[in-house]
């Protein structure tokens, strides 16, 4: 299996640390908003590679944070008059909600930075025993030039870095030694979380919360480390510098990083403000077929979302659908009886095309290209399966069909339409529950509802539903 690695540029062969397992760690949102559909890409990328490794038979250890004290938090969290805890816990919960529905299976480990503070204030202890970190004024920095290889990731030179840093030297207002150096302590303004350390009542710095969680659950050495690519620089490099110089060892073995999802050519961003939610997608589309749509592109090239690609994946997802379903009554009256010799043919065919498939997600899961390979198949099974072919063959090309979509995390098998009266009945054992403080079943309920393509809204007048699209 091949994975394009930043680190060198290339796609390298992918041998793992431990035979048998992977360790992967995955940046995860800042939770200040609901996710918009840009955050969903890595979620979405992340989580197939995840697959396709459990598909291979990995036993996969898979760790991605929450960033839940951040300064956009706060700012959120003041304008409410609400602690940021509130704001975080609130859209971690929301976030969680969209991750199901989008089919991205929890992680192994969703660890939070606000957890983890003890352990990020040791490895910045661990960094000022070992020359690598300095305290002025309660404010800890990261010191540079101290790690020559600084810049190997995002292949910068250190010294174009410090030219464009330039003026804030001029300025003289910074305190660093370096312009290049970066914050792993800073104390607390006004109003603002804090916790106690050594050096001042104070938060971490973004880039250690990282280096630090991921040693905590996957130990000093990992397999993969993702997330989009402006993560790169500097967050990323900052993480490599930090783990490397604390821990005396390569961080991470592969580096992987998806590219934008972007709308009329810009960047979706929060900042920029030209950006969808899932939400909002979700009451339009099954969101199976935003992840039909995001895994249609390979995942390092620009994704440009519209409403004209949203409509055609809906369609060739709707084809893959329509297929299965035939297969389903075609086997209901299929005969049992061994396989024919013109069977056996197309058997082969199949196996050959899972072999298309799989050839395609080990260079560097090209997705685009296993796509093809699942739609040829679908082809193959709507030119060859018909009311004399046998039960065998059938069930054959439906299983094979259904195991290589749900490594994409596509459920081909086109779900059952709820009844209204079902849809109350689930609506009131969710009120019962409410009302008896059970908060978790009464989530539980909301999302089995939310599955099923029924969305809930709590207003004055009680609580209303309706229905989103649904293949
Ligand atoms: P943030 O909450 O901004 O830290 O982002 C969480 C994750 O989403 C990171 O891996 C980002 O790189 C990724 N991300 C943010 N915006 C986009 C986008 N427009 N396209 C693809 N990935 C994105
Ligand atoms: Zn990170």
């Amino acid at each position: 299996m091949k994975i394009y690695n930043t680190l060198s540029r290339k796609k390298e062969e992918f041998i793992p640390l431990e035979e048998g397992k992977v360790r992967m760690y995955v940046c995860g949102p800042t939770v200040y908003n609901y996710i918009h559909i840009g955050n969903a890409r890595p979620m979405i990328i992340f989580d197939t590679v995840r697959r396709y490794l459990e598909y291979k038979g990995y036993d996969v250890n898979y760790v991605s944070n929450f960033t839940d004290v951040d300064d956009k938090i706060i700012k959120k969290a003041n304008e409410e008059g609400v602690s940021s805890e509130e704001i975080s816990k609130r859209y971690i919960a929301e976030c969680k909600k969209d991750m199901q529905a989008l089919n991205v299976k929890p992680a192994t480990k969703h660890p939070l930075a606000t957890e983890e503070i003890s352990g990020m204030i040791e490895m910045i202890r661990t960094l000022m025993d070992k020359g690598f970190a300095y305290e002025k004024n309660g404010t800890v920095y990261f010191r540079t030039r101290k790690f020559p290889e600084y810049g190997k990731l995002s292949h910068k030179n250190l010294d174009e870095l410090q030219s464009g840093n330039r003026s804030l030297l001029v300025s003289g207002a910074d305190e660093k030694e370096d312009s290049l150096d970066f914050v792993l302590w800073k104390p607390k303004k006004e109003g603002e979380p804090s916790w106690a350390s050594p050096w001042s009542e104070g938060r971490p710095g973004w880039h250690i919360e990282c280096s630090e969680m991921s040693k905590r659950y996957l130990g000093e050495q990992i397999d993969i480390h993702a997330g989009g690519e402006d993560l790169i620089f500097p967050h990323h490099e900052n993480e490599i510098a930090q783990s490397e110089a604390a821990n005396g060892k390569l961080f991470s073995r592969y580096w992987m990083h998806n590219g934008f999802l972007n709308i009329d050519n810009k960047k979706m961003s929060k900042s920029l403000g030209n950006f969808f939610t899932v939400r909002e997608i979700q009451e339009k589309y099954d969101l199976q077929i935003l992840r039909f749509f995001m895994l249609s592109v390979h995942y390092r090239s620009p994704l440009n979302f519209s409403a004209e690609l949203m409509e055609a994946a809906k369609n060739s997802l709707e084809r893959i659908t329509n297929a299965v379903d035939s297969l389903n009554r075609l086997s209901a009256a299929a005969q049992e009886r061994p396989l024919s010799e013109q069977e056996q043919a197309v058997k082969k065919q199949g196996e050959e095309l899972v072999s298309k498939y799989e050839a395609a997600m080990e260079d560097d899961f090209n997705t685009a290209d296993a796509i093809s390979a699942v739609f040829e198949l679908v082809r193959l099974a709507n030119t060859s399966a018909g009311e004399n072919t046998s039960k065998e063959l059938i069930s054959y090309l439906k299983n094979t069909i259904l195991t290589l979509c749900d490594i994409l995390g596509i459920e081909a098998e086109k779900k059952q339409e709820m009844l209204d009266s079902d849809i109350e009945a689930m609506i009131a054992q969710r009120q019962a529950a409410r009302k008896a403080k059970n908060y978790a079943r009464a989530d539980e309920i909301r999302n089995e509802l939310a599955k099923k393509g029924i969305l809930l809204e709590d207003t004055r007048q009680g609580v209303k539903w309706k229905r989103v699209s649904i293949h």
